[in-house]
């Protein structure tokens, strides 16, 4: 069973975001840029798929900048096993990025999607889902337990009153939550082998999907600055401050 793993570059989890003085978004310069951390447990997870038996090949997919070659290089030292970039220098929605996945998962027939739950630069938590509804495949999103059993995947998903545990037909889609996994380093041995293995370049022409944004970004800010707290002496006076709030 083949898995295709999207992984998109984003700014590193490190770094605190800067919104540009016009608000027009959130300033890339010279900042370090990652692979998005539920894409690295994305591609974790296939991996140890493929260990188990459950996978052949692993084909990483980025849709990006030309730069994204650098986490696609990332996904191919931890164990991928070959690369597409879809590469535009555009800002790309979620619908668009799915349209370029169905085509080429309709290509490539592979019998696992595996997805991040969102992508930490703009927190959509969309691509996935309509993904599944582009292909008409089932899906299992927020992912804390992946089991491929037979033609079937079995997923425990992170809902807020626990677990709840889906079986999906295959081919099927899951998106991983944070605690499916934790990523493996690459070895510098892998990460010099991986310069080897192929990485083909397409364009969203190729696939028949144009990137026109349906979505305009009327302002970007920073989070209001956090108030100071106060110390309390003891309970009586938190209970009284609460009292005064109205609240209790
Ligand atoms: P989002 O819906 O933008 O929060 O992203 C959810 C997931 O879709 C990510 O964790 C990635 O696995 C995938 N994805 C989104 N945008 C891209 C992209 N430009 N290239 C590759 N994968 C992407």
């Amino acid at each position: 069973m083949k898995i295709l793993v999207p992984v998109k570059r984003v700014i590193d989890y490190n770094v605190k975001p800067r919104v540009k003085a016009d608000g027009t978004g959130v300033d890339l310069a010279n900042v370090k840029m990652s692979m998005n951390p539920f894409d690295e447990i994305a591609v974790e997870e296939a991996i140890r798929l493929k260990e188990k038996g459950a996978g052949t090949e692993i084909v990483a997919v980025s849709i990006g900048p030309a730069k994204a070659q650098e986490t696609l290089r990332t996904a191919l030292a931890m164990g991928a096993d070959r690369a597409i970039l879809v590469e535009t220098e555009e800002e790309v929605e979620p619908l668009a990025v799915a349209k370029i996945l169905k085509a080429i998962a309709d290509e490539e027939q592979p019998g696992l999607v595996i997805l991040g739950k969102q992508s930490i630069s703009d927190d959509s938590n969309q691509t996935g889902q309509m993904l599944a509804a582009l292909m008409g495949r089932p899906q299992g999103t927020f992912a804390n337990t992946v089991e491929v059993d037979g033609d079937s995947v079995v997923v425990k998903r992170e809902v807020d009153g626990g677990l709840q545990t889906v079986k999906l037909a295959l081919p099927a889609i899951v998106t991983t939550d944070l605690r499916l996994n934790e990523p493996r380093y690459a070895s510098l041995p892998n990460i010099m082998k991986a310069k080897q293995k192929p990485l083909a370049t397409k364009t969203a022409a190729d696939y028949g999907v144009d990137l026109t944004p349906r979505l305009k970004t009327l302002k970007v800010t920073e989070p209001a600055v956090r108030q100071a707290g106060v110390k309390v002496a003891d309970v009586a006076e938190l209970v009284e401050k609460i009292k005064a709030l109205g609240i209790a």
